[in-house]
This record gives C-alpha cells, sequence and structure tokens, in this order.
C-alpha cells in the first residue's frame, strides 16, 4: 500500500522540479525593454507644465497632437499648458541636422540620485520641420517630449526614442509604443512625487 502512495508523491515532487525549472528559464536575466533614462525626473506628481512660443507652419499643431498622444497614454505623467517648465518652440537652426533638440537642466538630486528637472527646451527646427507633413513632425515633436520626460535613446526602431527618421520611415512609429511607455512608468511609478 505504500509504494503507489510513495510513488504518486515523487511524481509531484518531479513535476514541481520541472515548473522551477521553467520558471529559473523565464526569470534568466535578459535585455526586457529598449528604453535609456537620462536619470532626470519632474518632481511634481507628474502634472508638467508646458509653454509654447514661436511655432510656425505645422508645428503648434504637430506639438499639440504629440502632446496629446503622451497624454492620451494612461500614464502617470500629464502635460498641461500653463508656465514653461517644458518650453516648447520654434527655432531656424538651418541645415544642422537636427529636425528637433531637447536640452534641460536640473537642480538638487532627488529619488534614485536621479536629477530634479527645473527646465527644459524643446525646440523644432523649421529649416526642416516646415517642408515635411504634420505627422512626421509629430513624431519629432513626440520624440522631443519623451526626452522632456527623461527618456534617452533607444537603439530600437520601433520605438519613439529611436533618434532618426527611420522610426517612421520603416516602422510607422509617431507616436509613444509599449516600450516608450514602459520608460515613462518606470520613472513615474516610482519618483513621480518624491
Ligand atoms: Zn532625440
Amino acid at each position: 500500500m505504500h509504494w503507489p502512495h510513495s510513488r504518486a508523491r515523487r511524481v509531484r515532487l518531479l513535476a514541481l522540479l520541472a515548473v522551477g525549472a521553467a520558471a529559473s528559464v523565464l526569470m534568466t536575466p535578459r535585455p526586457a525593454h529598449a528604453y535609456v533614462l537620462w536619470n532626470v525626473y519632474w518632481q511634481n506628481n507628474g502634472n508638467i507644465q508646458y509653454c509654447e512660443s514661436s511655432m510656425t507652419g505645422n508645428d503648434t499643431t504637430a506639438f499639440n497632437n504629440a502632446l496629446g498622444n503622451w497624454n492620451g497614454q494612461g500614464l502617470p505623467i500629464h502635460f498641461s499648458g500653463g508656465s514653461c517648465g517644458v518650453h516648447i518652440f520654434d527655432e531656424n537652426d538651418g541645415a544642422n541636422g537636427y529636425t528637433g533638440y531637447t536640452s534641460y537642466s536640473y537642480g538638487s538630486t532627488g529619488c534614485n540620485g536621479w536629477g530634479r528637472l527645473s527646465s527644459v527646451s524643446s525646440k523644432l527646427n523649421p529649416y526642416y520641420t516646415n517642408n515635411e507633413g504634420v505627422q512626421e513632425v509629430q513624431s519629432t515633436a513626440a520624440h522631443e517630449l519623451g526626452h522632456a520626460l527623461g527618456l534617452g535613446h533607444t537603439s530600437d526602431q520601433g520605438t519613439l526614442m529611436y533618434p532618426n527618421e527611420y522610426r517612421y520611415i520603416n516602422r510607422g512609429v509617431y507616436t509613444p509604443q509599449a516600450d516608450d511607455r514602459s520608460g515613462i512608468s518606470y520613472i513615474y511609478n516610482s519618483c513621480g512625487g518624491k
């Protein structure tokens, strides 16, 4: 009478070991994301103020679409018009190779030792943008806003934070993608208000 019982227990144990082995394969460290952090963030519960000036051509529409794209993702951040935390503007820099450019400054460090953003400038270069369609400019504007939130460049063409036009030429990326959302969730779920 003990044999079948003990065999059954042994089979169950082997089954548990097999499950354990499968779980450890799934948990093997591997790059789970493409996003890159600038190690800076906005410390105000994800409420990010922006202002716009000197916009030309399609750039106002493109930037407003891009702001709406980010606000519509269900992320713990929200852009709202007000003070110039993020200053959005056009500046004709000629044929310098940059359709958009974002720079930032921060004061003290906070959560995770990251810099607390104090101001960001996100500009478009109408030398290029005035010859592009709204959708192309929107991809650049949304990309610059990704920087304004604290994301760096990826090496994945299927993400918004890929640094050149091949993200939309090859992959049709005009708005934040899953990996971009993951990066922002990571920053602001842990550090939004701290
Ligand atoms: Zn960039």
